[in-house]
This record gives C-alpha cells, sequence and structure tokens, in this order.
C-alpha cells in the first residue's frame, strides 16, 4: 500500500492558526502583542522574499512587525548596533537576522550577539547548548516542524530507530537532539558515512537533510518507515528532494512530499517561536 502523504500545508495552517490565537490572547492581557524583528542587511532577491513573506505571516497572525533594511554595505558595528536596539526593547519578543549576510560581514558572529531569549532562529551557541542541555530555549525553526509534522501523524518516536542524513547547524543537529529529547535512538550520517543505504534501511524515522536531489532512493528505505524531506533542490525538472519520492512512496508508511511538506513549517515555527520567545522572557 503507498505511503499516507504528510500534508505540511495543512499542519502549518493548523500552527499558524494556534499561534494566532495565543498571540490575541496575549494581546488581550497585556494590552499589547509579541513583536519580531527582522534585519535584512543588503538587496539579495531571495533574502528579500524570504523576509517578506515572514513578515505577511508574522503579520497574519497579529505578531507587531518591526522590520530593519540596512544598505548592502553596512558595516559590522552598524548592523551590531540595530540588534542591540531590539535586544533591549521590551516590546520585540524575536530577532532575527537574515542570512546569509554581505560578504565582508560575518553571519555568525552577528548572529551570537542576538539575546538567546529573543534568538527565534535557534541559532545562536547558547540556543544549541540549551537543546543538547534538553534546557528551556529555542530551538531552530525547521528541526521543530520536522518533529511537529511526526506528531500530527502520530508517528511513535519513543525506542524508535531514527536516522538523520546530514549534519549541519541548521537542520541535522538539532533535529537529532529533538529527536533525542524524545526518546528515539538516534544515528546521524553525513558525507563520509560508509554504507549510507544500509545505515539509513534500518529507520523507522528517516529524516533527509542533505540538499542533494533523490540521493535517497528505494534501497534506503524500509518498509512502513517514516520518511521526512527535508531537502530543496532546484532542478531541471522543478523542485526536487533529497528523495526520490516516487520510489519511496511505495515503500514508506508516512512521507512528505516536496513541496508541501517540511517546507510550510518552517515559517510555522517561527512564528509559534516569537510566542515562546515572549513567554521565556517572562519565566
Ligand atoms: P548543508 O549545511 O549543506 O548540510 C548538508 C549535510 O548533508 C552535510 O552534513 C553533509 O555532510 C551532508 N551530505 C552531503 N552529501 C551527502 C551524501 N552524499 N551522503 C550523506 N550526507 C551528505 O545543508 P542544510 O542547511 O542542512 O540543508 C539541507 C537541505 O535542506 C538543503 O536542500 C536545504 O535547501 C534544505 N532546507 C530546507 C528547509 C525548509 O524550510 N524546508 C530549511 C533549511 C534547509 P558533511 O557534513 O560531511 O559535509
Amino acid at each position: 500500500m503507498p505511503a499516507t502523504i504528510i500534508n505540511g500545508r495543512e499542519v502549518a495552517a493548523r500552527v499558524r492558526g494556534e499561534v494566532a490565537r495565543e498571540v490575541a490572547a496575549i494581546t488581550e492581557r497585556a494590552g499589547k502583542p509579541p513583536g519580531l524583528a527582522t534585519i535584512l542587511v543588503g538587496d539579495d532577491p531571495a533574502s528579500a522574499i524570504y523576509i517578506a513573506n515572514k513578515r505577511k505571516a508574522s503579520a497574519e497572525v497579529g505578531i507587531a512587525d518591526f522590520h530593519s533594511p540596512l544598505a548592502p554595505h553596512s558595516s559590522r558595528a552598524e548592523v551590531a548596533a540595530v540588534i542591540e536596539e531590539f535586544n533591549r526593547d521590551p516590546d520585540v519578543s524575536g530577532i532575527l537576522l537574515q542570512l546569509p549576510v554581505p560578504e565582508g560581514l560575518d553571519g555568525a558572529a552577528l548572529t551570537a550577539t542576538i539575546l538567546p531569549e529573543k534568538d527565534v532562529d535557534g541559532l545562536t551557541a547558547i540556543s544549541a547548548g540549551r537543546l543538547m542541555h534538553g534546557t528551556p530555549g529555542l530551538r531552530p525553526a525547521t528541526p521543530l516542524g520536522v518533529i511537529e509534522l511526526l506528531d500530527s501523524y502520530d508517528v511513535a518516536l519513543e525506542g524508535a530507530e531514527a536516522v538523520v542524513v546530514g549534519r549541519s547547524n541548521l537542520v541535522g543537529k538539532p533535529v537529532a537532539f529533538l529527536l533525542l529529547h524524545r526518546n528515539a535512538t538516534v544515528t546521524i550520517c553525513h558525507s563520509r558515512t560508509r554504507d549510507l543505504a544500509g545505515v539509513c534501511s534500518r529507520a523507522d524515522v528517516l529524516i533527509a537533510a542533505v540538499g542533494s536531489p533523490e540521493l535517497i532512493d528505494a534501497d534506503h528505505i524500509k518498509r512502513g518507515a517514516a520518511v521526512i524531506d527535508v531537502g530543496i533542490n532546484r532542478t531541471d525538472e522543478g523542485l526536487r528532494g533529497d528523495v526520490d519520492f516516487d520510489a519511496a512512496v511505495e515503500r514508506a508508511a508516512f512521507i512528505t512530499p516536496v513541496p508541501g511538506g517540511v517546507g510550510p513549517m518552517t515559517i510555522a515555527m517561527l512564528l509559534q517561536n516569537t510566542v515562546t520567545a515572549y513567554n521565556l522572557q517572562r519565566r
């Protein structure tokens, strides 16, 4: 029987609805909503679209918008000063510095100056440490989206054999820790893994976060597995994931499509993180 297709658009819409209700309750209680500050340095068209989409989605759920567009040749000190201002502003719950920043600026070093309680991308070393320790903090949005999708389809994680392909700080490592905290037995694969297909085919839950179109085929998939495809690859044939969907759908029990799987979850979880940040600051 072909796999159940995990509908990321539907799950993301539900999360956004829940966030909108939480934002409305906060606004009623506190007299003002949580706020999200976005910083865009330069005029990279793709980054401008990402930021516009995040601001639109956040306005739709009632989150206050603080946006700072900065000139392409802004200095480190100028960007840091804007971050510092947002760090101090009590109306700003979350701060997002759109990456990559223009050449000459160090995106990681600038991100590190964001207060951990406002780090809605969950990318600072302090947020990563809190995730590793399992203490309260902000987690990266895409990995949170992966877990939300699995939970929405009641995929059992406790005791499950989970394999994550990819070990980036943005996706692979945080998703592996989130799975570990849910008591999965986690293996992380990367470009030097020997026998990738052999390791992946043990997985009850397989997460592909590689950036290599259709790397994961039927040989990598255990019958009945849940397969989450984080990959977004632009090919001559259109948008493709890291998983060969047509082959995988015949073996898996659950699978995310590309597009319409993990993609829509990222912004939804960013909005949820803004509310989490608001609450963290008031603990
Ligand atoms: P990344 O930083 O480039 O990391 C890719 C990882 O894949 C690395 O750990 C790399 O291993 C591993 N890898 C590369 N080739 C491999 C191979 N042949 N076998 C096994 N592992 C291999 O990428 P990323 O930022 O994590 O993103 C991964 C994918 O997710 C990309 O397609 C990206 O566009 C997509 N993405 C989607 C969303 C979303 O909203 N849906 C969000 C973020 C990212 P090494 O460490 O050994 O080099």
